[in-house]
């Protein structure tokens, strides 16, 4: 089949116990942005058990249409019918762009379909656009236009790398949570809604679930917090920590970090922020004590406004920074906290 006969801009709607990840919401806002450059639509597409109530709120966040793929096999994900399904819903519909979410779920499951449907997948994309590619002409070799640019780090996030599929189908690119913005909710907004069943017959191939056993986990999704006061190595120890909390509950923001931190001990994984930790969008974010390390800055340069407290005024972090303090941070923190504290009085 011609490539020009693939069409469309198609996300992968991950869904746990038939909640709506949030990614799949942050999908559909740069899916949204990718099909209008095209000329198309965004379809979501929905896979689960007892799902297909869960339409009118991806509807409600720009999908043009639902395709939903319901079935008892889908209820918990596996990896083999996940695959089943998602590759059957590509074989159907000819996506020309198909976009899943970089979580745990997402990982395992774009490289699986990818090989099925043979195409060629990139992970971890940080930006993703329409253009030309090459990106410039080079004689004898043909440019290709509206291809799907896929944006990411590459080398240990010491290069950025622009990868394009030109010459398979669907475009396929796994994307991190917290990178892409979601749209504004429009109430009420209605799509269409397709089922599609390509049939599951239980096979002995199939992982059978036995138990589920759910992390309990009584730290914050640094992803949802508006202020973030993150700290790094410069803090010292983990009892030091205490300075960054004090400033955190004066002002209403949660604690997050650096990888330094996490290797250190003195936070737990999930608060750290960067290319290999959590990409965070807050509106005001606190570096305190951090270097500024481009796999740091890769996680939080999208913050509306980045605050920087540092000795060395030589440090990166600087350079990102919308306003910066050089000094120790055992006096300027403290100093901050009573300010606010005071302010709020
Ligand atoms: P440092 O670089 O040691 O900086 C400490 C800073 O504190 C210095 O700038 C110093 O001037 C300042 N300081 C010290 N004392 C004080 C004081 N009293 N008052 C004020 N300032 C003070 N890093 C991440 O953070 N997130 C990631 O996801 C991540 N992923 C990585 C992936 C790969 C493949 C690789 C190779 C590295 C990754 N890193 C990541 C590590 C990264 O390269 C840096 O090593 C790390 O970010 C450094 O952490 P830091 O800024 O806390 O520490």
């Amino acid at each position: 089949m011609a490539l020009e006969e693939y069409k469309g801009v198609f996300i992968f709607a991950q869904q746990v116990d038939n909640e709506i990840s949030n990614i799949a919401f942050e999908l559909l806002g740069k899916g949204k942005d990718l099909a209008a450059d095209l000329g198309t639509e965004v379809t979501a597409v929905l896979v689960g058990s007892g799902v297909k109530g869960l339409a009118d709120q991806l509807a409600e966040y720009g999908a043009d249409r639902v395709i939903v793929v319901d079935d008892p096999e889908l209820k918990e994900y596996r990896t083999e019918p996940y695959t089943h399904a998602i590759a059957s819903v590509i074989d159907k519909f000819k996506p020309d762009v198909f976009l899943i979410g970089a979580t745990a779920i997402g990982r395992d499951l774009g490289p699986r379909v990818c090989a099925r449907v043979h195409t060629g997948l990139t992970a971890d994309c940080t930006s993703l656009d329409i253009g030309d590619f090459p990106l410039v002409a080079i004689p004898g070799r043909e440019q290709k236009h509206n291809q799907l640019l896929m944006t990411r780090p590459a080398f240990g996030g010491n290069t950025i790398a622009t990868i394009a599929c030109p010459d398979f189908r669907p475009q396929m690119a796994t994307v991190r949570p917290g990178v892409m913005q979601k749209k504004e909710k429009v109430a009420g907004a209605k799509a269409v809604v397709e089922e599609f069943n390509p049939g599951f017959t239980p096979n002995a191939n199939y992982v059978e679930i036995l138990e589920i056993v759910k992390e309990v986990s009584d730290v914050v999704d640094i992803q949802d917090a508006k202020i973030l006061v993150s700290g790094g190595r410069g803090v010292g120890s983990a009892e030091n920590f205490k300075l960054l909390e004090d400033l955190a509950a004066a002002i209403g923001g949660e604690v997050s970090c650096s990888r330094a931190v996490v290797d250190s001990g003195w936070k737990p994984k999930e608060l750290q922020v960067g290319q290999t930790g959590k990409t965070v969008r807050p509106h005001v974010y606190f570096a305190i004590g951090i270097s500024g390390a481009i796999q740091h800055v890769a996680g939080m340069e999208e913050s509306d406004i980045i605050i920087a407290i540092n000795k060395d005024e030589t440090a990166p972090i600087f350079d990102v920074a919308d306003y910066g303090v050089v000094g120790d941070l055992n006096k300027i923190v403290p100093l901050l906290t009573k300010q606010i504290l005071a302010a709020k009085a």
